[in-house]
């Protein structure tokens, strides 16, 4: 982007490279020690596990107003275009040879919302656990046991499970995600005033979106935890408590 300044005007000018693909980007973990840890990732003796972030795609395929995530502000979106499982799978396998004992997907929406791609990554994940593919990461047994060990989580929207999926679609997805060793969920709930939602753009069709979203977790035995509930002042008191209730911690 160039500014330039005239008088007290500043004119900016977007400007747009040539497409290319997230895998010609150096890989951020080749020269940064993986030093994070989330207590959203436990491990057995109590310690918190070493995390890596991991990105599929820059930027989120959905417009709503107010977010900095959103295509409509992110520009077109990077992702891994060229044999995207194998080249995410790669990628895992890179950030566990550099000791991650887990592993969050930073996208907004897991794979960019390409339910293919999810449903398609999860089962070489899976596989790559039992079977121990030829790679450059990965050596002596410690590093296979991180693989197998591996806990990640990964965000998805109410709307994508509630409204874009059927129920039973929606279902085998996330416990095609769980057996690939996915054991947190990230769903934003924004608010529960469909005052507020009508004006932010964000496209939910269900008024029992969230309930239906708890329906589908509590049935693949997710844990569910509150990470902020937050309400606009013309939100009833009613319908903040509905949210801070909806984001209660699960019982799995
Ligand atoms: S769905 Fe979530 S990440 Fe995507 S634009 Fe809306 S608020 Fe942002």
């Amino acid at each position: 982007m160039i500014a330039a300044l005239e008088g007290e005007h500043v004119h900016v000018f977007p400007l747009r490279g040539r497409p290319f693909d997230l895998a010609e980007l150096p890989s951020p973990y080749h020269a940064f020690a993986v030093r994070a840890r989330f207590p959203i990732f436990p491990a057995d003796d109590g310690a918190v596990r070493r995390t890596a972030h991991m990105m599929t795609v820059n930027a989120c395929p959905y417009h709503c107003y107010y977010c900095s995530e959103s295509a409509s502000v992110a520009g077109r979106p990077i992702r891994f275009n060229h044999d995207p499982v194998r080249a995410v799978l790669d990628r895992v396998l890179e950030y566990v040879g550099y000791g991650a004992e887990a592993m969050f997907f930073d996208d907004s929406i897991f794979c960019g919302g390409n339910t293919k791609l999810m449903f398609d990554l999860c089962i070489a994940l899976a596989e790559a656990r039992v079977n121990h593919p030829a790679n450059p990461w990965l050596e002596d047994t410690a590093d296979w046991y991180r693989l197998e060990d591996l806990q990640w989580g990964a965000q998805l929207t109410v709307e994508y499970l509630t409204s874009l999926q059927s129920h039973e679609k929606a279902l085998e997805l996330l416990q095609t995600m769980r057996a690939a060793g996915c054991t947190y969920l990230y769903v934003g709930i924004e608010s529960m005033s469909p005052v507020i939602m009508s004006k932010v753009h964000k496209n939910l069709h269900r008024a029992d979106s969230p309930p239906g979203t708890t329906r589908c977790t509590w049935h693949c035995r997710w844990r569910r935890r509150p990470a902020s509930a937050w309400a606009h002042p013309s939100c009833s008191v009613s319908r903040a408590k509905r949210a801070i209730l909806w984001t209660r911690p699960s019982r799995a």
